[in-house]
């Protein structure tokens, strides 16, 4: 925007439309012009909300005296971003009876990008997420980079939401708890500290006070950049995908396929009404036509499956059953994703699947140690704070923890030991998973190391079972390698 554009502002009265106080602000000048009929300003029965739209760059210096004069809102927290971590933190921050608002700028409807798995170490810390609606998930199909199958039954399932669905659900929590819901973007210039803590501008101009801050914005936080400084792309995943129909008998297969000569993994997620497909990646080696064509193998090999046991395979019943078991032919041409039928597939798809793509963080190992989550009057949680595992890109259940942990912090009236909660809880965890990150995706006994562990994985029970207990998210990496070491030995 002209910042030498002369910039208009209403203060509106609730009570009496005929007071009108109009505030002009002219090269970071204030000028005030009261509407003559007033008779006194501000009348001492009504209630004003000053809708202030500003020079991007130009806050007002808020001081107590103005504070109170104008009547605005002041909170004890202001929580920029309503995804998981937003949300929870403002549901059981205003449960402990502080005064939170929480703003999101997201446009009705549109959905996070995001797979939307939720871990059953997810789940079992916070039971009342199965009351969202998605579907619960307990047989997954993976495949190694040289295409070899797994069909793992899990112990415990795992939950796959519609974004959509589950940040509302969140939300509605936060609201109910009493936190004050704004649909509204906070943008990197739209905030300042002073010594009474922050002066907040929303995007549509209103401006509001608050003793805390809190960043909870997601993977290209703004709030982060200005206050724990910008994380360099090699910092950064990329994940993208499409969102395209479930087949037309509903029954669609969970898959995980790790990617041959990428690090990452492909996945097809089913939800309720559609099935999320994604690729989640470095985001410093991303190339996107390779990545893409790979992904498009990946859904017309999924959507072509042998999926059904014909009649006659099942002697005298004439109906065809799914055959749960049946592998995708992955990762080669050979594997006939050229056919006639598969460019039937594609074809369909093309007029059906939607792109999406976001970026994930995944701090490289030193970050670790030196990046705060919080100073004075402010934090970051969830993405915003780079907490997402650096090997398989999740970080729901960290954006949930984290809000947890502040907010556990707060109300105990120590909120800066958010800190060392985080860090004692699972930063020396997700720091591992960094350091692991090439290891896991590299080469083990002249394979990749995802290839050697699916083959084990398939005659070795005890394998299998840590494997299950790596997706339930209740096999850290700390010890991941003794436990696989141990398994291993163990009499199949
Ligand atoms: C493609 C993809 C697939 C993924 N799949 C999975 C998965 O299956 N399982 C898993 O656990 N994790 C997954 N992740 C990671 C997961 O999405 C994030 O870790 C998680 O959403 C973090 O939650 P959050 O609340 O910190 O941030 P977000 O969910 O990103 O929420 C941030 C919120 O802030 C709002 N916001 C942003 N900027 C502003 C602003 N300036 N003003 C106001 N509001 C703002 C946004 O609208 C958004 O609602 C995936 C990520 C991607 C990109």
């Amino acid at each position: 925007m002209d910042t030498d554009k002369k910039e208009e502002a209403g203060a509106e009265i609730a009570a009496d439309g005929r007071r009108l106080t109009r505030i002009r602000i002219r090269h970071g000048q204030t000028q005030i012009d009261t509407d003559r009929t007033a008779s006194s300003f501000p009348p001492a029965s009504v209630s004003i909300r000053v809708n202030l739209r500003l020079i991007p760059g130009v806050l007002p210096t808020p001081t107590r005296a103005n504070y109170h004069a104008a009547h605005m809102d002041r909170f004890d927290i202001l929580i920029v971003g309503a995804g998981p971590a937003g949300s929870f933190a403002a549901e059981c921050l205003a449960r402990g009876g502080v005064r939170v608002a929480l703003f999101d700028g997201r446009p009705p409807g549109e959905p996070k990008a995001c797979g939307g798995g939720v871990t059953s170490k997810a789940l079992k810390a916070w039971p009342h997420l199965l009351d969202a609606v998605g579907r619960t998930i307990d047989e997954l199909d993976m495949y190694s980079p040289s295409g070899k199958h797994l069909h793992l039954k899990l112990d415990e399932p795992f939950a796959v939401y519609s974004r959509n669905a589950f940040d509302t659900f969140l939300l509605e929590r936060a609201r109910a708890a009493g936190a004050k819901v704004f649909a509204e973007k906070i943008s990197g210039r739209g905030f300042k500290q002073n010594e009474d803590g922050w002066i907040v501008r929303a995007q549509s101009g209103t401006v509001f006070f608050t003793d805390w801050l809190v960043g909870a914005d997601g993977a290209n936080s703004a709030i982060a950049k200005k206050l724990a400084g910008p994380l360099p792309p090699a910092e950064m995943e990329v994940a993208f995908g499409y969102r395209a129909p479930l087949p037309v008998d509903g029954e669609a297969a969970t898959v995980v396929a790790f990617l041959p000569k990428w690090v990452g993994y492909a996945w097809a997620f089913p939800r309720i009404d559609h099935i999320s497909f994604g690729i989640a990646t470095t985001q410093d080696a991303f190339d996107h036509d390779s990545l893409d064509a790979l992904m498009w193998d990946f859904m017309v090999a999924y959507y072509g499956a042998p999926r059904y046991r014909t009649p006659t395979s099942r002697g005298s019943d004439r109906v065809p059953s799914l055959n749960r078991n049946a592998a995708m032919r992955l990762w080669k041409k050979s594997h006939g994703t050229d056919s006639s039928d598969a460019r039937k597939v594609r074809a369909e798809l093309k007029n059906t699947a939607e792109r999406y793509a976001a970026r994930i963080p995944g701090l490289a190992p030193r970050t670790w140690d030196t990046r705060h989550a919080c100073g004075e009057r402010w934090a970051l949680l969830g993405d915003a704070a780079g907490f997402a595992d650096p090997v398989t890109g999740e970080g729901i259940y960290y954006a949930l923890r984290s809000a947890e942990l502040f907010a556990d912090a707060y109300l105990s009236g120590s909120p800066l030991d958010y800190e060392p909660r985080w860090r004692a809880d699972f930063g020396k965890e997700l720091q591992r998973a960094s350091q692991m990150r090439r290891k896991f995706y590299g080469n083990f006994w002249g394979a990749p190391f995802t290839d050697r562990m699916i083959e084990f994985a398939r005659g070795h029970r005890g394998i299998r079972k840590v494997l299950g207990q790596l997706v339930a998210g209740d096999q850290g990496y700390v010890n991941l390698k003794k436990k696989l070491a141990r398994s291993a030995l163990k009499p199949l």
